[in-house]
């Protein structure tokens, strides 16, 4: 059994960023991730924003480690060639006198903080944006406030991590650990057993059962549901900036806003849960998003014309509403990151950063060299659709994939779905090839492309098309008929 230095649970934003910043250092690093492939929990639904923290309770880990977060993370997604939308800025509408007082209050709070920020009039306002309610009396405006794509920059982490050699095992759900004396020795998924010197336990929602198996432990993650409407690329352009509503001390209030992709993003709801599998939306509370947010912010935006989907995400809010990062109390080499809620995306580097420390200080592993040949940067990646007339025909030449239309909505090519199919990180899944490529997050929803990708990624690797999952364990789309057929279509 290989023994690793450095044992990482869990493949979200948080385990990828610890993977990447390990793979620096020559060292033997795996993640053990429960799904098929990288960005399967809150990474992969929330509201993509970088901020630094505009409504983070000073004195928290949460403060600390969104601090500086947009220089930090900008730095990364432009080595690791991840797009984003670099300050388009974040406004936030009063439509009542009370309303502006406490947005001015965000903002003396926002300057305290060395970000930058203003109110605006009604009519500055409505200058920037032309489609807010003009019964507004005016907003709180900061720059400082990015949009990003939360699974591109997972993927990218993951695979300049692998790039440097780290090892990713997915469909491995850790279910127990063994210890000896004061230290874990290994622990197990159903399938295998893994060593290493130090553990990282980065299992977003499931964090407070992970770190169960190795003590009593004093912290508890309770979902919170964020629910969202995502409308078509033809209305992305109906706002420039992110829009808010005043927040209700849970959540930094409901956004609208453009995504990377072209898109228009307008929630979240900020509701606790007991179940964490339920990722399920309701027209309630799609309801009151809609009444209490957008057409409150935006009123052309309709309830059902152009939406295409809509869907949930959950935060992974420790009671107490703070970080939960360090070392377990009974045992040395094994250290927690949970409870890692909002802004987690933002502060993924610079928590990371801080974890290696606190692996430095298990003193488990002596050398933190540099590697020698550490590949700093991803090759640059364009899509097809990206690429001039003369770039698609030349490479369509040598391919004829890459003119095969695969994805109508996302317009993405069969060469492409085979090139994910064996890159560093093998998309095997249906999830996988979605969030790799986009295909099935257009318009269709998949309808189209869905039974193709099946089949490509059966002729590719050879899994049996009855095996080819959406994501997890039990997650398969087809079934082989019962003898004799199935007729219930006859
Ligand atoms: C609605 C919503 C809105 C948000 N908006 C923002 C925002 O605008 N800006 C911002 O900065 N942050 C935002 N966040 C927060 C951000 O999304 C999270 O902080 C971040 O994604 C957490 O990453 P993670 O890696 O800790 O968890 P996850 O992404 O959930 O990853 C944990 C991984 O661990 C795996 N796992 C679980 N148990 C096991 C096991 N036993 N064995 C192996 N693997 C396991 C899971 O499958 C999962 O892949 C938002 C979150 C939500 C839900």
């Amino acid at each position: 059994m290989k023994k690793y230095d450095v044992l990482i649970i869990g493949a979200g934003i948080i385990g990828c960023s610890l993977a990447y910043e390990l793979a620096k250092y020559d060292l033997e690093i795996a993640v053990l991730e429960k799904t098929s492939y990288v960005a399967s929990g809150a990474t992969k639904a929330n509201s993509a924003m970088l901020h630094e923290g505009l409504s983070t309770k000073p004195g928290t880990l949460r403060a600390k480690f969104v601090k500086n977060s947009r220089k930090l993370l900008t730095e990364v997604m432009d080595k690791l060639h991840v797009p984003y939308k670099e300050g388009i800025g974040l406004i936030t509408v009063a439509f009542n006198e009370q309303e502006l007082e406490l947005l001015k209050k965000q903002r003396d709070d926002a300057l305290e903080n060395g970000l930058d920020a203003r109110i605006l009039s009604k009519e500055e306002t409505l200058k920037l944006e032309p489609n807010i309610n003009s019964g507004i009396i005016g907003a709180f405006y900061s720059k400082s406030v990015s949009v990003i794509g939360p699974y591109e920059l997972c993927i990218a982490l993951a695979e300049n991590a692998s790039y440097n050699k780290t090892d990713f095992y997915f469909n491995e759900e850790v279910i127990s650990v063994e210890k000896y004396q004061n230290r874990v020795i290994k622990v197990k998924t159903k399938q295998n057993e893994y060593q290493a010197k130090i553990y990282i336990n980065a299992a977003g929602l499931y964090s407070d059962t992970v770190a169960s198996f190795v003590e009593d432990i004093d912290f508890r993650i309770q979902p919170r549901k964020g629910e969202y409407f995502l409308y078509d690329k033809k209305y992305g352009s109906t706002v420039s900036h992110v829009i808010s509503v005043l927040g209700n001390g849970k959540s930094k209030g409901m956004i609208v806003l453009p995504t990377i992709h072209g898109n228009l993003l307008a929630g979240s709801s900020a509701v606790s849960i007991d179940d964490k599998e339920d990722k399920g939306t309701t027209k309630e509370t799609l309801d009151m998003i809609y009444q209490e947010a957008i057409s409150k912010m935006i009123p052309s935006l309709s309830r059902t014309e152009g939406v295409i989907t809509c869907f949930a995400g959950l935060r992974a809010s420790e009671v107490n509403e703070d970080y939960i990062i360090g070392k377990a109390k009974t045992v040395k080499n094994f250290i927690n990151v949970a409870g890692i809620q909002s802004p987690g995306l933002s502060s993924c580097i610079a928590i990371a950063r801080y974890v290696i420390e606190l692996c430095k200080q298990t003193q488990e592993v002596e050398l933190w060299n540099i590697k020698n040949n550490y590949i700093a940067e991803n090759p640059p990646y364009k899509r097809i659709v990206e690429l001039n007339e003369d770039e698609a025909n030349d490479l369509i030449r040598k391919n004829a994939d890459y003119g095969e239309i695969i994805c109508r909505c996302e317009l993405v090519t069969k060469g492409e779905i085979i090139d994910a199919i064996h890159s560093i990180i093998p998309a095997t899944s249906i999830d996988a090839i979605k969030r790799k490529l986009r295909c099935g997050m257009g318009r269709c929803q998949g309808g189209f492309c869905l039974e193709r990708i099946i089949k490509i990624i059966h002729e590719e690797t050879g899994i049996d098309m009855v095996e080819i999952r959406k994501d997890c364990v039990g997650s398969n789309y087809l079934i082989k008929p019962s003898k004799g057929g199935d007729k219930s279509h006859d």
